[in-house]
This record gives C-alpha cells, sequence and structure tokens, in this order.
C-alpha cells in the first residue's frame, strides 16, 4: 500500500466513473472540463470536484468575481459527491445538540443547528437560482430507535434539542410508525426530525459544477494534483500533465484525501466506508407488503447506522457504514452481508433482486466535527471537510464559507467556534484504522446491547 494511504489503493482508483445508480441516471455534465495541460495561474486553486470545492467555486466566481479552477482526479463529482445516499439532512458531525453543548456551551451547539438548517437551505437556494433538477423526494427524517432502550435515547434527543433550539420533534410510537409510515422488524419507535429531503447526489454536483463554469469558474477533470508547494507568495500545484500557480488554495478532498500532498493536514483526516445497494423498483404490491407508500428517509440508531430511503421509480436504497477492508473482495462480502441486513427488516423484501451496488469514503475527525480553517500561518492554503458522512448539505455551506474566507469577504453564516480552523492531527496517526477497527467492534457491541 502507498506510505500513508490507510485503504487499498483500489478506492483511489479515479479512472472511470463509479458504477452506480446515479451514474446510471443523471444526464452528462454537460460543460467542459478538459484535463490541466501546460502551465496555468489564477487567483484561487481548488483541489477536488465535489460539493465542497464546486460551492466554493460557484460562490468564488459568482459572488466574489474570483478566477477559480477546479481540479479534480477523476470526473468532476466522483468522490463522494457523486455518490452517496442523497440525503440532504442534519447531521455532519459525530456528536448530538447535547453533548456539542456539554462540550462548547448551548450557544455553540445552537449556531452549528443554525448553520446546519442554513445549509439545507442553500442547496435548495442553489438548486432554484441555477436551475438544478435535484429530483427532490420527500420532506424531514425519520431516525428510527432500532431497539427499546434507544427510544428512551431519541426522547433524550428530542428534550435536549428543544431546550437547545426551541424546536419541538415528535417522538412516534412503534405503532404510529408503522400505522403512518413503514414497517420495520426492529423498530420501535422514531424520532421525526422536521429538517431535510433526498435528491439525486450525482445531479446535483453536475448541476454545481455546470453553474461555477457558466460563471467562468475554469474546471479540469482528469488532472490529479501530485505535488502542492510553496513558490513566492502562493502555491504551485503540479499534475500529470502540467502545473498551476495559484496565489490560494483550497484543499476540498474530503476522505479521499491522499496522504502527503500537505504535512499539515496529514494525520489529520480519518476516512471510513459507506456501502450502499439499490433494488429493483418494487411494484405498489411489494411496497404495501412493508406498509411503506412515500419516499421517506430513514436512519437508524446505531453508530453504525443504516441509512434507507424509497427513490422515485419506486427502488429502495439501502445505505450503511462500517468495514475497514476496501480490497475488491471485501467489497463482494460487504454486499452480501447488505443483502442479509435488508432482508432482516424488510422479510417481504428478501429475495429482491439487488441492481447496483458501490461505495465510497465518508470523513471523520478526531474532534468528530467539521473542520474549516487555513493550514499555513500565510492564510494562503485552505481545508474545508470533516463531514462524518453527512456532508451533502454542509460541503455545500461550506465551500460557500471558504468562498467568501478566500475572499477576504465576510463570513455568509456564522460557524461555530469549533468548527473554525483545521482539524485536529489525530494522537497516533499511523494507528488510526487499527482505532477504527477497535471503535467499531466497540460500537457494535454497543448497538446490539444498549
Ligand atoms: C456511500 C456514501 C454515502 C453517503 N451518503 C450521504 C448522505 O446520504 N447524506 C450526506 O449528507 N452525506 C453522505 N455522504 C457523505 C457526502 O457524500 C460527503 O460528505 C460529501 O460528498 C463530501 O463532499 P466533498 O466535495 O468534500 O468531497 P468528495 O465529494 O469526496 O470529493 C473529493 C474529491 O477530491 C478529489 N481528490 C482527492 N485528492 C485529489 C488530488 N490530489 N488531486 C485532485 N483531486 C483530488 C477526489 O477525486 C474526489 O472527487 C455519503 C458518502 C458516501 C461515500
Amino acid at each position: 500500500m502507498p506510505r500513508g494511504q490507510l485503504y487499498h489503493p483500489s478506492i483511489h482508483d479515479h479512472r472511470a466513473p463509479v458504477s452506480s445508480y446515479w451514474e446510471a441516471t443523471a444526464p452528462p455534465l454537460g460543460v467542459a472540463a478538459a484535463p490541466l495541460d501546460g502551465e496555468r495561474r489564477c487567483e484561487v486553486a481548488i483541489v477536488g470536484g465535489g460539493y465542497t470545492g464546486l460551492s466554493a467555486a460557484l460562490h468564488l466566481a459568482r459572488e466574489h468575481g474570483i478566477d477559480c479552477a477546479v481540479l479534480e482526479a477523476g470526473p468532476i463529482g466522483w468522490g463522494a459527491s457523486g455518490r452517496n445516499g442523497g440525503f440532504c439532512v442534519l447531521g455532519s458531525g459525530k456528536r448530538s445538540l447535547g453533548e456539542l453543548a456539554r462540550r462548547y456551551g448551548a450557544e455553540e451547539a445552537r449556531r452549528f443547528h443554525q448553520l446546519q438548517r442554513a445549509a439545507i437551505a442553500l442547496v435548495e437556494d442553489l438548486a432554484r437560482d441555477e436551475g438544478i433538477d435535484l429530483e427532490a423526494t420527500g420532506r424531514g427524517e425519520l431516525l428510527v430507535a432500532h431497539r427499546p432502550a434507544r427510544l428512551a435515547a431519541l426522547r433524550r434527543q428530542a428534550d435536549e434539542t428543544e431546550a437547545i433550539t426551541g424546536e419541538r420533534w415528535p417522538l412516534l410510537s412503534r405503532a404510529e410508525l408503522q400505522e403512518r409510515h413503514v414497517r420495520m422488524e426492529e423498530a420501535a419507535g422514531a424520532l421525526a426530525v422536521p429538517h431535510g429531503f433526498g435528491l439525486h447526489p450525482l445531479r446535483f454536483v453536475r448541476g454545481l459544477a455546470a453553474a461555477a463554469a457558466r460563471h467562468d469558474a475554469i474546471l479540469h477533470s482528469g488532472t490529479d494534483v501530485v505535488e502542492l508547494r510553496r513558490e513566492g507568495d502562493g502555491y504551485r500545484l503540479r499534475t500529470a500533465r502540467g502545473s498551476l500557480r495559484a496565489r490560494r488554495v483550497l484543499i476540498a478532498t474530503n476522505g479521499f484525501y491522499r496522504e502527503g500532498l500537505t504535512r499539515r493536514l496529514d494525520g489529520c483526516l480519518l476516512p471510513a466506508l459507506s456501502s450502499i445497494v439499490v433494488t429493483r423498483p418494487l411494484s405498489a404490491a411489494e411496497r404495501a407488503a412493508q406498509g411503506w407508500r412515500a419516499p421517506l428517509l430513514l436512519a437508524d440508531t446505531r453508530t453504525l447506522l443504516f441509512y434507507i430511503r424509497l427513490l422515485r421509480d419506486g427502488r429502495l436504497l439501502f445505505g450503511a457504514r462500517g468495514g475497514t477492508d476496501a480490497a475488491p473482495a471485501a467489497f463482494a462480502r460487504r454486499i452480501a452481508w447488505m443483502r442479509r441486513r435488508l432482508a432482516g427488516r424488510f422479510p417481504a423484501w428478501a429475495g429482491v433482486e439487488v441492481d447496483h451496488a458501490w461505495w465510497g469514503l465518508v470523513c471523520l475527525a478526531y474532534d468528530r466535527v467539521p473542520h474549516l480553517g487555513p493550514l499555513d500561518e500565510g492564510r494562503a492554503l485552505w481545508f474545508a471537510g470533516a463531514y462524518h458522512g453527512g456532508g451533502v448539505a454542509m460541503a455545500t455551506a461550506l465551500g460557500r464559507v471558504a468562498a467568501a474566507r478566500l475572499a477576504g469577504a465576510r463570513d455568509p453564516f456564522p460557524l461555530p467556534g469549533f468548527m473554525d480552523g483545521a482539524p485536529p492531527r489525530f494522537p497516533l496517526p499511523s494507528l488510526r484504522l487499527l482505532g477504527l477497527r477497535a471503535g467499531y467492534i466497540a460500537a457494535q457491541i454497543g448497538d446490539a446491547c444498549l
């Protein structure tokens, strides 16, 4: 394995699009994104062509009139942005509002909540203003208690959320959940979060890219940045076929960051696998067999959570976090495991064919919250990321905040202090994956018993 890389190299093979349901159903990019060739210059260079990088590019070009270029190793949106579950919801950290309030104060927790709500609204605004068809479905998200004890935890979460934000989220009993929404074997009840919706992630990321290009941002796909070095008052980014000189740089690689690009970020991020299967379309009778009518978004209360939604054409999208082996053989085992888990939750769909399966990397930080901040003393090199598997809305928002900071303008949204700054380094970076494995074992025990 290349030095500093935590997973099997195939997970970083960006030469081709990832075969997914989204890839099979999205319109093409529709704007030019040729590989960088020769020597170029620009004001701001952005490494990574996902929501973070493209939102930054769009806002730099549209709001601040700044000449910028996005360098993406694979096709535009190749990373998590083009292949996620499409949950545009709250939840871009691994700490509840109550935990954040105890750790950083209630005002900081409230600010985080407001930022997350603003992030969802930003996605909707961008879709409207830039004419992006998100294929939006559903409203809100159900957090499903996978054991009776977790219903009590959800009740606590509802109380803490109300105390911090003033919002009262309804708690549903098992019977209410079954009657109104879905019959899921293990569900003991659910918390109905009123925020968020489902979208087609690849449509969104390609729409963002097209909008950025229309506002004169330059896009380069197939452009892997292999070296980043300080030069004069800026940086030089070297790629296979050329190089780009920029006064400022944003690293927007999230979980697909490859160590060695910049020392300040090495050892600060922990990529983690998330996997998805999508079934063939389920008929109305098949959906009724599990009492599932509307295009709901569900996530369960496991630490290693399952996320589930019904797509527009009646297919079930079933996603799961976990696993630390990204080798191709492990992928087949993972998908077989997910099919068994799907059948366990929805027995009526046990034999239903799976048409699409894929996986990708989400990104964790040591302090379990997202981050935006400079990586150097001159504030010319920036990072935004670590969305903990919840970046659809937050990455879009932090791209916008990063654009404002790179332009020297005021923040469009106030960030809580705990997010402001580069992510801290893990105490023993070389043992990150071992730590994750141990954490997963503990989580599995906790999820099964508590
Ligand atoms: C399977 C899966 C399901 C998910 N489901 C959800 C969900 O339902 N809801 C939600 O909110 N979040 C979800 N997420 C997380 C969400 O997709 C991410 O948080 C978000 O897309 C991050 O966007 P980004 O632009 O920061 O990074 P990415 O979209 O990952 O983009 C980073 C890009 O950087 C590029 N790159 C890396 N190194 C270099 C280099 N040296 N040179 C050039 N380019 C480089 C990569 O090729 C990649 O395309 C999911 C993630 C996965 C993997």
